[in-house]
């Protein structure tokens, strides 16, 4: 069993990985960098919801890891086992180790279907699908939806782009409403734990106009605990009766079109022709039985960072970006692309024996929100869901309009802008 020792080890090399490395190394060309990550390909899932509404080619979200692992870092291509803190080490899954000076923590996380009853046996079959785990079996499925419920579900974790879940609603329904089979007897739900759809203004009027507009029906404060794929039926627990401002909730189906029916533990059941869905998510097992993740809390389990300095509280020479850390804002590489620099100008600053920087990261973060085929809205916002506009696109574009520029910019300046800019340490500061 080798051990091997590099100054900075950066665990996982997708999103924050990668840009963590390119960005350093841009800054300085002499540093000693270690990636471990055992995939073959790196993806962008940014295009996964464009894959199911098939005006994205799955294949195109697909590259080999070799090509973007920056030259001058190392990859080990082997799976981190264990985290080891306090003797500045990791351990693998092929039994080595490897030290470092300076670790950057960015696995990413992991999808959790079996946190919810029957939905392990049954994700990837019987008309239940997720971009989340296969874009390709979801296109099949949503592409060939025409009549019945389609109901569309947003877990009770926390979520990488948790604006995914309601993009795919509306591409179906903009879908649907094209081709008029709405008055055939398709339904839209939109079924989610929360009191409202989405958190931020003028994003969320907007969307809530959507919804009506497409007669999308709303399920507010639905939380899925029970999946029957075989027999096409979804149970819920509603989590509350009110409205974020106290009020009852009025929202829910008030013209009563879709049949519910309640088992005697009071479970909303919903039949459903097809469904689409977020699973539960979580960071890894070894993060969270590790030092560096919270111990209790409501961010139980994930990375434990400062949510200005990404540095970790109880071992200053470990930082954190991207899935696996708990900062209160969404969980997207546009995030990753603001969190990634302020990793990378601290940790050079503590190699040159100066106190971390005052770069610190706002809780930028951004959904780009396809309302439908050749629409987009680009919601950006930070801590507290303050607005925020990046001051590169807003160059560009207004982000708060629907507009056929907007998809131009999800469909082909994005992917670009990542491939050969983000990924190579470019554009992010
Ligand atoms: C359907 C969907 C739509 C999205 N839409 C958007 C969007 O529109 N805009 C946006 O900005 N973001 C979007 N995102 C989110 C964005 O893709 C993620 O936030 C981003 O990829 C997270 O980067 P990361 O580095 O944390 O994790 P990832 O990019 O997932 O990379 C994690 C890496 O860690 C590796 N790894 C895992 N386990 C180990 C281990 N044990 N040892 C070593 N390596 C390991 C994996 O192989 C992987 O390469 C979307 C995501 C999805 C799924």
């Amino acid at each position: 069993m080798a051990n091997t020792k590099h100054q900075i080890v950066i665990v996982g090399a997708g999103s924050g990985g990668i840009m963590v490395a390119a960005n350093a190394l841009r800054k300085r060309k002499n540093l000693d960098i270690a990636i471990i990550d055992p995939a073959d390909f790196h993806y962008y899932q940014p295009a996964w919801t464009l894959v199911s509404a098939d005006v994205y080619d799955y294949e195109k979200t697909k590259r080999p890891m070799e090509k973007y692992i920056p030259k001058g870092a190392k990859w080990i291509k082997d799976k981190v086992a264990e985290l080891d803190p306090d003797n500045n080490q990791v351990k693998l899954a092929s039994g080595d180790t490897v030290s470092y000076d300076y670790l950057v923590m960015s696995p990413g996380l992991q999808n959790r279907p079996d946190l919810v009853e029957g939905l392990a046996e049954t994700l990837g079959k019987n008309n239940v699908c997720s971009v989340y785990t296969d874009p390709l079996y979801a296109k099949e499925v949503l592409m060939n939806f025409k009549s019945g419920n389609g109901l569309f579900t947003f877990p009770d974790t926390p979520l990488k782009c948790p604006g995914a879940p309601q993009k795919v609603a509306y591409l179906v329904s903009d879908r649907l409403n094209k081709k008029s089979i709405l008055n055939h007897g398709a339904k839209v739900i939109y079924a989610f734990p929360g009191g409202i759809c989405f958190g931020v203004e003028p994003f969320k009027t907007r969307l809530y106009e959507i919804n009506e507009e497409r007669g999308i029906v709303l399920k507010h404060a639905y939380s899925l605990v029970k999946i029957d794929g075989p027999n096409k039926k979804a149970y819920y627990k509603q989590t509350k009766t009110e409205n974020a401002d106290g009020g009852p909730i009025t929202m829910n189906d008030p013209n009563n079109e879709i049949k519910e029916t309640e088992t005697e533990d009071g479970l909303k059941v919903i039949d459903c022709e097809v469904c689409h869905l977020a699973p539960p998510q979580r960071a890894f097992e070894w993060v969270q039985k590790s030092k560096l993740a919270h111990q209790d809390g409501p961010d139980k389990g994930w990375m434990k960072v400062d949510q200005f300095t990404m540095q970790n509280p109880d071992y200053s020479n470990v930082f954190g970006v991207g899935d696996t850390i708990a900062v209160p804002t969404a969980r997207t590489g546009a995030a990753i692309r603001k969190q990634a620099p302020v990793v990378v100008d601290n940790i050079l600053a503590l190699i040159d024996g100066k106190p971390i920087t005052s770069h610190h990261y706002n809780g930028y973060s951004s959904c780009p929100l396809v309302t439908g085929k050749g629409r987009m809205l680009l919601a950006e916002f930070g801590y507290g869901g303050k607005r925020m506009s990046d001051p590169l696109l807003s160059k560009f574009v207004d982000t708060s309009r629907e507009k056929w520029t907007m998809w131009l910019l999800k469909k082909y300046g994005l992917p670009f802008i990542y491939w050969n800019k983000m990924l190579k340490g470019k554009m992010m500061d």
